[in-house]
């Protein structure tokens, strides 16, 4: 345990969560970090934007997420605060395929330190349907671990701001359908999974992974201001291809630096792979 070593033992921090992440972010942070989290009970955080579309979100991700903390170190009168967000789309090069993103920062008041960390998740539970009845969409809905993974309905066209979240028992989501598909210009109801960390176990396993390589990264400081944080922060791709030797797209070094100076060293890739595949060289396989 690192926790009375690190930079944080002892402090408090304020999660501004409104969604249960505590239970996923608070045993990394004490753990590893000696950090004590609390929820302040006050908070909105959904004023800065929902999932759902109800409010639209002001901003990029990283900067929802740093407004987020700062909302969460106003409101606790902390000088230390956690937030996480997450965002959920289609694979930018396979459209088939959805991608989880999920971000995790700490912004630290006393040092000016935002440090921040992700993950992607290849298989997150982010689905949905048009449809008339729940017998067409039942075993979709059962593969995303429905009950136990919510979920929400709203008419599929309009009328605007008719929508039931967080459904977690067979005859309320029936329910739900039947009345979104009554009031639908087109007959149909849109169901989707709630992605909110509370009622997405998937994700709530994601931010618990992510907390856990923050805080790790938080345990390591920068060899030239010694802030903490010090990590990979991006990579360089030109990895040789085993045939001819040719640099490929493949990630040759990751770049190691800091939240708080330019301080940067690059390594090669963690994995320990020295060659690429020569079917990814623009030579050998073109
Ligand atoms: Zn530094
Ligand atoms: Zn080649």
């Amino acid at each position: 345990m690192k926790g009375p070593a690190s930079a944080f033992a002892g402090r408090r921090a304020a999660l501004a969560t409104m969604h249960g992440k505590e239970r996923a972010i608070v045993p990394a942070f004490r753990d590893i970090l000696g950090i004590d989290i609390e929820v302040p009970g006050d908070l909105d955080t959904d004023q800065l934007g929902t999932f759902s579309g109800e409010i639209e979100r002001a901003g990029s991700m990283d900067e929802v997420l740093v407004a987020k903390a700062r909302l969460g170190l106003k409101v606790s009168g902390l000088d230390l605060a956690i937030a996480s967000e997450g965002s959920f789309g289609p694979h930018p090069q396979m459209p088939f395929i959805p991608v989880g993103l999920e971000k995790l920062v700490l912004v630290d008041a006393r040092s000016g330190l935002v440090a921040m960390e992700q993950s992607i998740d290849l298989a997150p539970s982010y689905a949905s349907w048009d449809t008339a009845s729940m017998i067409d969409i039942e075993d979709q809905i059962r593969a995303t671990g429905f009950p136990d993974q919510a979920m929400i309905v709203r008419p599929n066209t309009g009328p605007a701001g008719i929508v039931q979240k967080g459904i977690q028992t067979s005859e309320n989501l029936e329910a739900a359908i039947v009345h979104a598909a009554r009031v639908s210009s087109d007959g149909l109801a849109f169901v989707q999974t709630d992605m909110r960390a509370h009622f997405n176990p998937r994700r709530m396993m994601s931010i618990g992974s992510l907390a856990k390589k923050l805080a790790d990264r938080l345990c390591q400081s920068c060899g030239s201001c010694s802030a903490p944080g010090w990590g990979v922060k991006g990579t360089e791709a030109g990895l040789p291809c085993s045939w001819c030797g040719a640099p490929t797209a493949w990630v040759l070094h990751e770049i190691m630096g800091c939240f708080m100076c330019d301080h940067e060293t690059s390594q090669p890739r963690s994995d320990g792979l020295t060659e690429a595949d020569p079917a990814h060289c623009p030579y050998c396989n073109p």
